[in-house]
């Protein structure tokens, strides 16, 4: 069983020293008696959130740490081999909590759903139809309450969360800008998904004179994924009842320090509504976003791009590099492909 194992805490960013690749043999068989679930690991999903599991006891952490000497554990698609469970048999797909290696004994069978179209590819259930998914559903129908003719500005606009983000937004009616840090990012948001305008953020010495040229009256919803410098600029560039969707801060996961944010007031003086969320509150929602969901990708209405590397050897490398903005679109890490 080849496997990513998580060295030990981590602070500053993230390296590939900080896993490490080996092989274990294993039985495959579920332990006797157990409830579980064996899996076969097929795709694994690199999100942002896991460097938060890299510290020990973080303050502002909502996770449990990654356990020194065990695999990373993320979401990922799976088949399963063997099930103790009532609820699951072999040969069914399943999107969740697994492990980083090719084959995985699952207890917590709780946070698994289980896959019931695969009539698009599997990979989906680790961005679109999965967690990130989810995330850009969640966050912007339900925390934005976004109307027709109203603007959105979306940063890390091509992620796995923000490329669909943008998408609600144009199939909502909003006039939709989006920000990224690559000329090819900028170009797929603009050719690709569909937003009206699209701007490298690494190219603009200030922020605030970018955010009033796409914006000469303001921002109507701004989802954050990114916070610090960003948040700071976009404030006082919020519309009057405007809405803020915190869904992440990647420009902090790895200071030791967070940034400062300057321009607060802005909260009071334009009376724009900030609020912060979790995607994992929202899982009783699955079911209608698959409805929602399904069919746009059916007609059309709805594109992905993903960044798929192959082979467990080649996980670190992919996670690290959400944190440098290597991937362009949602990072997938292919196990096996049946
Ligand atoms: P992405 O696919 O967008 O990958 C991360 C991207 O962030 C990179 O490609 C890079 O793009 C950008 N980035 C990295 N470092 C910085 C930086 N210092 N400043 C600005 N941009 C940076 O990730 P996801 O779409 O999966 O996640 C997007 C956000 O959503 C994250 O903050 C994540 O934590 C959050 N999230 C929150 C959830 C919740 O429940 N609240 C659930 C899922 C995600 P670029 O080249 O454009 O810089």
């Amino acid at each position: 069983n080849k496997q990513v194992i998580f060295r030990d805490y981590v602070t500053g960013f993230p390296k590939e020293s900080d896993m490490e690749l080996t092989t274990r043999s294993i039985t495959l068989k579920l332990p006797q008696g157990s409830t579980g679930l064996l899996l076969k690991n097929l795709y694994l999903s690199c999100d942002p959130y896991m460097r938060a599991r890299m510290t020990n006891h973080h303050r502002l952490s909502y996770v449990d740490s990654f356990k020194p000497g065990s695999p990373i554990i993320g979401y990922g698609v799976a088949r399963v081999l063997e099930s103790g469970n009532p609820k699951f048999n072999p040969g069914d797909l399943v999107w969740g909590f697994t492990g980083w290696e090719e084959y995985s004994v699952i207890t917590a069978t709780e946070s698994l759903f289980k896959i019931h179209n695969t009539d698009v590819p599997l990979s989906y259930y680790t961005g679109l139809l999965g967690m990130p998914g989810m995330t850009a559903y969640a966050g912007f129908y339900e925390i934005c309450s976004p109307k027709k003719g109203e603007t959105v500005y979306v940063s890390a606009a091509s992620g796995a969360v923000g490329q669909l983000v943008g998408q609600f937004a144009k199939l909502t009616g909003c006039y939709v800008v989006g920000s990224a840090g690559s000329k090819e990012k900028v170009d797929l948001l603009k050719n690709k998904f569909g937003f009206d305008e699209a701007f490298n953020y690494k190219e603009e010495a200030d922020l605030d004179a970018a955010l009033r040229r796409y914006f000469p009256d303001g921002i109507d919803i701004y989802f954050e994924n990114v916070g610090g410098k960003m948040l700071d600029a976009v404030l006082p560039n919020m519309r009057p009842k405007g809405r803020i969707a915190v869904c992440g801060m990647i420009s902090q996961y790895n200071l030791e320090q967070p940034e400062g944010v300057r321009n607060l007031m802005a909260l009071i003086v334009k009376q724009v509504r900030m609020e912060g969320f979790m995607v994992f509150s929202y899982y009783h929602l699955y079911g209608k976003f698959l409805e929602t969901v399904l069919p746009y990708i059916k007609q059309g209405k709805i594109t992905y791009v993903e960044d798929v590397v192959d082979g467990l050897d080649n996980a670190p490398a992919a996670l690290i590099g959400l944190y440098s903005g290597r991937n362009v679109g949602k990072q997938v890490v292919v196990v096996s492909r049946e």
